[in-house]
């Protein structure tokens, strides 16, 4: 069963950052209204996330580490049709396979708190009764030299994990965020509710005065969000965030498309910040694609793309200049 672990744990554990999208993810599943998440050495010596959301009963503990134990809906094809982020029951003991793991939750009663090592329940006893559920995931791929060995600079692994970090504090404003690294904060949000506020703690409120709302919808679409004006720009696109149906989607066609209404070809090398969240009828996407869930296809994707690109557009060439 470790050895399945593992396997999977290839897929869904690729990396730190990995770590953190999976732990943060149950977290926010979990109702929390405030997440810190406390990494050491860019998460390879230790990642700790503290939630205060429904925690998980004492029984269901033991469970929670078995493949395919969600307490999500676990039959459902699509996963736009539900709102949870998680539903395959893969990542806790794909993580707990690959790491040295403490965990301790309460539901608001009873807790409880597990050690496991590489698979291993090493001991599980009562703790206290504080709700929520933090984990802490140490030495990871410490039994799996060969995954360990492909870890790229505690520069690059840092900066995926703030990556990650910030697109989920952007597709929940309402949640307050704060991550730490080596004891140094690089980043806290209000949770306040304001997608606005949010971009501006990750890109600094003095940008803000250079981001513009966006907002349009057609009989299948609706989008808004908001794109930084030309004079704000980035030599990447890393700082454009889509969220489909509150989940964080990779797609290089929208990504495009924001590009093409900001005028990226025009401006070689320039790309907005942006963030675009996108509601649909989840019959328009297709079944997921990819274990890690980021990869999407849409019907209707060209109807969508030009949505996107001509709403940016108007928005800041037509309103705003
Ligand atoms: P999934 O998220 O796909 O259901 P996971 O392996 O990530 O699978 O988690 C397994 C189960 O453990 C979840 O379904 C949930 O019941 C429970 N769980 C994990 N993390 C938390 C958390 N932070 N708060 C409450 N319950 C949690
Ligand atoms: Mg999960």
């Amino acid at each position: 069963a470790i050895l399945a672990d593992q396997i999977a744990a290839g897929e869904v554990v690729e990396r730190p950052a990995s770590v953190v999208k999976e732990l943060v993810e149950n977290a926010i599943d979990a109702q929390s209204t405030q997440i810190d998440i406390n990494i050491e050495d860019a998460g390879l010596k230790k990642i700790e996330i503290i939630d205060d959301g429904i925690g998980i009963e004492h029984d269901d503990v033991k469970i929670a580490f078995k493949r395919h134990a969600t307490s999500k809906i676990n039959d459902q094809k699509n996963l736009f049709m539900v709102r949870s982020l998680g539903f395959r029951g893969e990542a806790l003991p794909s993580i707990a396979s690959v790491s040295d793991v403490h965990l301790k939750t309460s539901t608001g009663d009873e807790g409880t708190q597990i050690h496991i090592k590489g698979g291993k329940i090493e001991d599980i006893k009562p703790s206290d009764s504080r709700r929520g559920t933090s984990i802490c995931v140490e030495n990871l791929f410490f039994n799996t030299p060969a995954r360990l060995k492909y870890m790229k600079s505690l520069r690059t692994e840092l900066s995926q994990i703030s990556d990650i970090v910030d697109r989920l504090a952007i597709g929940h404003p309402d949640i307050a965020f704060s991550l730490v690294h080596n004891h140094k904060e690089i980043l806290r949000t209000s949770g306040r509710g304001q997608l606005k506020q949010v971009i501006g703690d990750i890109y600094g409120a003095k940008n803000l005065k250079k981001i513009i709302k966006i907002s349009n919808s057609d009989n299948d679409f609706t989008i808004n969000g908001y794109v930084s004006l030309p004079e704000l720009t980035r030599s990447a696109r890393s700082h454009i965030t889509i969220n489909l149906n509150g989940r964080y989607i990779k797609n290089y066609s929208l990504v495009k498309a924001i590009t093409d209404g900001y005028g990226s070809k025009l401006m070689v090398g320039r790309y907005p910040i942006a963030v675009l969240n996108i509601e649909l009828n989840p019959i328009l996407t297709d079944v997921n694609v990819h274990p890690t869930k980021q990869t999407v296809r849409i019907s209707k994707e060209e109807q969508l793309c030009n949505l996107v690109a001509k709403t940016i557009y108007d928005t800041i060439y037509k309103e705003n200049l």
